[in-house]
């Protein structure tokens, strides 16, 4: 018994030796139980963790800041970056408790007090409605968002961010970068009474200016909270679009309101088809719109009545020149209200649905023509 308690003493001596010598060569990164110096690091004055070595914290924190530098244009110059937290180091002697590791070191430092926050994309929802739901703006979300922009479509399954992780270390960047950004033209707009409202010709197309801007751009963990303009230059001013607006009203057709004659319906189309009539294959020079006997007919637009009589084929008509080379026709007229030379305006009631001339029914024979052509009388309607 003897000789075996001493077998034990003597493994027992050989095993403390032998941990020591281990302690004794490895220093300080056995951890534990090892009164050694040791270093504090502080997070706004709160003990964070302790550490070995004060150089491999400091490239820890540096390397941790580069990567949000790393991500930033080419051109910027940086100004600044630092930590929003204040983060101390301090020296402590005879240190016995946990020390980190490199990697547990690097773990804290790339940690979230806060995940992010990912909003799945259903049917139907666009930028705008998910804006709506957590109260940002669109611009915030394409800044939560740096694969977005604007234009882009998003499908039900996306992931969008709606609320930015919150990592326990808040790195703010300063920087000032140059760039060239388009001046938006301005349109002007000129009136003319000889074109109808629904007319628009583009006089000249707009050019944008060109303006180098210089900005003060500070980011928080990536996402631009602040931006100044340092300095601006035109390179070249904008050019405003020119855009030639009609003033001239016409009868507006909605339904069975034809405009030139109300509650009818359209019995015969503009082109060629076989005349009721003649049995014949025939060029209709314009619309047909079927409506009671002694409807009133209304003047397309404002004008002055050339015609104002019967015309075979056509029965009573009247025909109004509108300018520019604009004519309106309005036949089998069972009266006419209107003589030649009279001035008419916009929506006046000149005469009424007949049946006269070449005439299967009451009907009124819509016309439109352009410096002598025949045009589509719906497409003015
Ligand atoms: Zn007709």
């Amino acid at each position: 018994m003897k000789h075996r308690r001493n077998v034990i003493l003597l493994f027992t001596a050989v095993f403390l030796i032998t941990v020591s010598a281990l302690s004794l060569h490895l220093g300080p990164r056995l951890g534990k139980a090892q009164h050694t110096t040791a270093y504090r690091v502080l997070l706004d004055g709160k003990t964070w963790f302790y550490i070995h070595d004060r150089a491999l914290v400091e490239e820890l924190l540096e390397e941790y800041k580069n990567e949000y530098l790393s991500k930033i244009d080419g051109d910027a110059a940086i100004k600044s970056a630092r930590f929003k937290q204040k983060i101390d180091i301090v020296e402590v002697n005879n240190y016995s408790g946990k020390l980190y590791s490199e990697r547990e070191a690097w773990e804290e430092i790339h940690s979230c007090e806060e995940e992010a926050t990912r909003f799945e994309v259903r049917e139907g929802d666009n930028l705008w409605t998910i804006g709506r739901d957590y109260n940002l703006t669109v611009d915030e979300i394409l800044a939560l968002n740096p694969g977005l922009n604007e234009d882009s479509v998003i499908y039900p399954g996306d992931r969008i961010t709606v609320k930015a992780e919150n990592p326990r270390l808040d790195v703010v960047v300063v920087y000032e970068i140059t760039v060239v950004e388009d001046v938006p033209y301005d349109t002007v707009i000129i009136y003319d009474s000889a074109m109808y409202e629904s007319q628009r010709l583009v006089e000249s197309q707009g050019v944008p200016g060109k303006e180098k801007k210089r900005y003060e751009i500070t980011l928080e963990n990536n996402i631009e909270i602040d931006r100044k303009t340092l300095e601006s230059t035109v390179i070249s001013e904008p050019v405003p679009a020119k855009v030639r607006v009609g003033t001239k009203k016409t009868v507006s057709r909605s339904g069975s309101n034809f405009g030139i004659v109300r509650g009818g319906r359209l019995t015969s189309n503009f082109g060629t088809r076989v005349h009721p009539v003649t049995g014949k294959s025939k060029f209709h020079k314009g619309i047909d719109v079927a409506a009671p006997h002694g409807s009133p007919v209304y003047a397309y637009s404002s004008g002055t009545v050339i015609y104002s009589g019967y015309m075979s084929g056509y029965g009573n008509l009247i025909a109004i020149s509108h300018g520019n080379g604009m004519v309106t026709r309005y036949g089998h007229l069972s009266a006419r209200y209107v003589k030649v030379g009279q001035k008419v305006s916009t929506g006046q009631k000149i005469g009424a649905v007949g049946s006269t001339g070449v005439s299967t029914g009451p009907h009124l024979h819509f016309e439109v023509l352009i410096n002598g052509s025949f045009k589509n009388p719906l497409k003015y309607l």
